[in-house]
Formats: C-alpha cells, sequence, structure tokens
C-alpha cells in the first residue's frame, strides 16, 4: 500500500505536525525544516522529535518527506547565493537525522537553476555542492525533485537527473521524488500515458530510485513548463491519470505527497479518494464521489 499525506505547515511543534496530518487521514506528510523562504532553524528540542517519531511508530506512517526552502540553488553561479544554499542544506539534514536515526525520513530539494551558465556547469555545480554536503554516514536520503522546466531549471527530464546521481559519490544517498505535475509541464505523458513515464524513468535513472511523490494535478497543458499545481481531477491530468498512477504496482508503497491548493478538508478528501482509487475503485465511481464534494465545496 502506498503512503499519503500533504504538505503540512511546520509552524508548530513536530508533534502537532504528524497530529494534524492523521487528522486528515495521512500516515505520511511533508514539511518545511525552516521557513520556505530560507531564515534560521528552529531551535532543536530533541523531545518534541522523539513524541513524534512515537506518534509515527503507533500510527504507522511511512518515510517522512522534507522539502528544503525554495530559495536555495545549489547551480547558482553567484557563489554567495551557492554557498549559503548549501551550509543551510548541511544545517537542514543535521537536523532531519534527529529523525532519521529513528525514523525513515527523505529531503527533498529542487536540483537548481544553471542562471545562464548552461545545463552542463549547473549539472555539475548540483553534484560536486552534493558532495561536500553529504555525510559519510548519513540515514536521510536526498531526493532530486524533477522539475517542469521554467527559467533555467535543471531536472525537467531524466537524462539531467541521472547525471547529477552518477557524478555523486555517495550516489547510495541520492534518489528522486517525481512531482506529477512538474513532469506533465515538463512534457512528458503522465495524463495518458505513465506507464511509459515509468519506462523513460526506468531506462534513464533505474526504477529503485525513485523513492516518493509529489502528487498534483495541473493547471496547464504537457510541456507548458509552466509548474502550476491543480487539486486532484480538476486540472490536465484528470482523475484516470490519478487511478492509473496509484493502481501501477512499481511504484506501490511509496509515499505520495499531496502539494494541491487546498486547506484540511480537502487534502483529507483527496486522500481518501486516492486510497479508495489504490484499493480498485472505478473511474465512474470515483468521478460520482468527486462531482459530489466538488459541487458541496464550491
Ligand atoms: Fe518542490
Ligand atoms: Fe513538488
Ligand atoms: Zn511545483
Amino acid at each position: 500500500m502506498a503512503y499519503f499525506g500533504w504538505h503540512v505547515s511546520s509552524s508548530g511543534s513536530f508533534k502537532k505536525m504528524a497530529e494534524t496530518a492523521y487528522k486528515g487521514g495521512a500516515d505520511t506528510f511533508a514539511f518545511f525544516p525552516r521557513s520556505p523562504r530560507g531564515g534560521k532553524l528552529k531551535a532543536l528540542d530533541t523531545e518534541d522529535i522523539l513524541d513524534m517519531v512515537s506518534f509515527l511508530k503507533e500510527h504507522k506512517f511511512g518515510p517522512l518527506v522534507a522539502h528544503a526552502p525554495y530559495i536555495y540553488n545549489l547551480a547558482s553561479k553567484d557563489d554567495t547565493i551557492r554557498k549559503r544554499s548549501l551550509d543551510n542544506m548541511k544545517e537542514d539534514i543535521e537536523r532531519l537525522e534527529y529523525i532519521a536515526a529513528e525514523h525513515p525520513v527523505y529531503y527533498n530539494f529542487h536540483p537548481g537553476a544553471h542562471t545562464g551558465q548552461g545545463t552542463h556547469i549547473g549539472i555539475n555545480k548540483i553534484a560536486d555542492a552534493l558532495n561536500e554536503i553529504i555525510g559519510p554516514t548519513q540515514n536521510t536520503i536526498l531526493l532530486l525533485e524533477t522539475m517542469a522546466g521554467k527559467g533555467s531549471e535543471i531536472g525537467s527530464n531524466f537524462d539531467e537527473l541521472a547525471q547529477i546521481i552518477e557524478s555523486v559519490d555517495a550516489s547510495d544517498k541520492v534518489a528522486v521524488c517525481l512531482d506529477t505535475c512538474h513532469t506533465n509541464d515538463a512534457g512528458l505523458a503522465v495524463a495518458d500515458n505513465f506507464s511509459q513515464v515509468l519506462d523513460d524513468f526506468n531506462a534513464a535513472i533505474g526504477l529503485e530510485k525513485l523513492l516518493a511523490f509529489h502528487i498534483n494535478d495541473s493547471k496547464n497543458e504537457k510541456g507548458s513548463r509552466k509548474d502550476r499545481h491543480e487539486t486532484i481531477g480538476r486540472g490536465t491530468l484528470g482523475l484516470s491519470a490519478f487511478k492509473k498512477i496509484v493502481s501501477e504496482k512499481r511504484v506501490k508503497s511509496l509515499p505520495f505527497i499531496l502539494e494541491t491548493p487546498n486547506e484540511l478538508p480537502g487534502y483529507a478528501f483527496e486522500i481518501d479518494l486516492l486510497r479508495q482509487l489504490e484499493s480498485g475503485l472505478s473511474l465512474k465511481d470515483a468521478e460520482k464521489i468527486f462531482d459530489e464534494y466538488w459541487k458541496d465545496a464550491k
């Protein structure tokens, strides 16, 4: 069975995040280790972390998927920005290690943007940074996120991600998080041929490196390179795509994180619907439940 969750607010304690996720029917969640715009890490509270861990174990949560702040850029041509990103990532991982010692944690990040230097240099800068960041004994696994390809973003095709992983010494500590909205916007057939997307992933990177999903619909057409998330079933992917995704045997026990524009009731609804689809609910019955929910929610 897959794990489902969403990106919970990290304004409270770790324990609070897990409780909020559980309230919405989740058995995983994503969170920012610090403000998405950067800033300082919160004071370390190991008791809070251990409280959360026992809650996670009690309720059989899957791996957590932390998300690096958006402002980091390991590929930047500005050395100050690149160095700050690298140092902050190291700090984030040091913090996550307190969780990772007790419960599996992934640290998902946007690979970077080459800001005009070209893809090749960008990829090398990201790989060099990862070689500095990853410690020999760390338990936290880093996940490169598949990107939409807006601006000079690196990682909008699987070959670029493969090149980064191949250039990292501790490549066993690096894997991939596939964002369904981004990958559609990058031009892959997420909507109508998900099986082919997985075949392509397997050929370029190897499916054993696919460790998590960001499960989002998209406001834009395939290949738009836009990156604007939509609620499940209300975008260009549609319910049929999500039925195929959660029914795919090759990715069946991974964490699936919603980054859809919702509040708690919307996330709880989407998690429930995705779990039912995973358990074999027909597309027709899913559409009925979906129509009923959005009729009242609007
Ligand atoms: Fe992301
Ligand atoms: Fe994402
Ligand atoms: Zn996005």
